[in-house]
């Protein structure tokens, strides 16, 4: 049986009786974030009620209310936090953790004041974007190059005596072996690596 929303095999059943949708995995992904986004705006609609019973009152802390939910892990289809923009039809599943923790260190060295700093959070930004983006990549070797962006990301915001540069530049020549030569990819590496690795490169001596 094909998906309702789109060509590929259905895989789960969503709503009832004459409603009732086949749904593959990636629609059903879909279907059920924006289900639980409706549901956190009830939610947060029934809270401001209990707080403004609460306030009529004038005692606090007595109505019952949701407790906050924590961030989600994972984040589908286009991202969007401080400096990193992710969009298109391209971007599939991506952990908040590690692009949460490169946007963190993007904002911190970017406004360190510091000229070779600033290129490399710009650098980043813009790897993280590419490759998280990428229609090329599997999901494998973007997981594994964001990881590795996430790492020297991390490394870049400790003072400079004391970042492992060594590893870090073995680290960061890796990337373009993992994305293959034959991608389209390599331009924006060839771009922004140099930027990401003057960072890490000691003087001679
Ligand atoms: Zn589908």
């Amino acid at each position: 049986m094909k998906c309702n929303q789109c060509n590929k095999p259905a895989m789960y059943q969503v709503g009832e009786g004459e409603a009732v949708k086949f749904l593959c995995n990636d629609c059903a992904f879909k279907h059920r974030a924006l289900m639980d986004a409706q549901m956190e705006e009830l939610h947060r609609e029934y809270n401001m009620v209990a707080s403004q019973i609460e306030n009529t009152l004038g005692m606090y802390g007595v109505v019952p209310k949701y407790p906050l939910r924590p961030s989600p892990t994972v984040l589908a289809g286009n991202v969007s936090l401080h400096n990193i923009r992710i969009s298109g039809g391209n971007v599939g599943v991506l952990n908040t953790g590690t692009i949460g923790r490169i946007d963190t260190a993007v904002s911190l060295i970017g406004h360190s004041g510091n000229p070779q700093e600033m290129e490399a959070a710009k650098a980043l930004q813009a790897l993280t974007e590419a490759v998280a983006g990428s229609a090329e990549l599997t999901k494998q070797n973007k997981d594994a190059v964001l990881e590795i962006l996430d790492l020297v990301a991390s490394e870049a915001t400790v003072p400079k005596e004391q970042r492992r540069c060594g590893a870090m530049l073995a680290t960061i020549a890796n990337i373009s072996t993992i994305v293959g030569a034959a991608c389209a990819l390599q331009v924006t590496l060839g771009q922004y690596l140099p930027m990401l690795a003057a960072l890490f490169q000691q003087k001679p001596g």
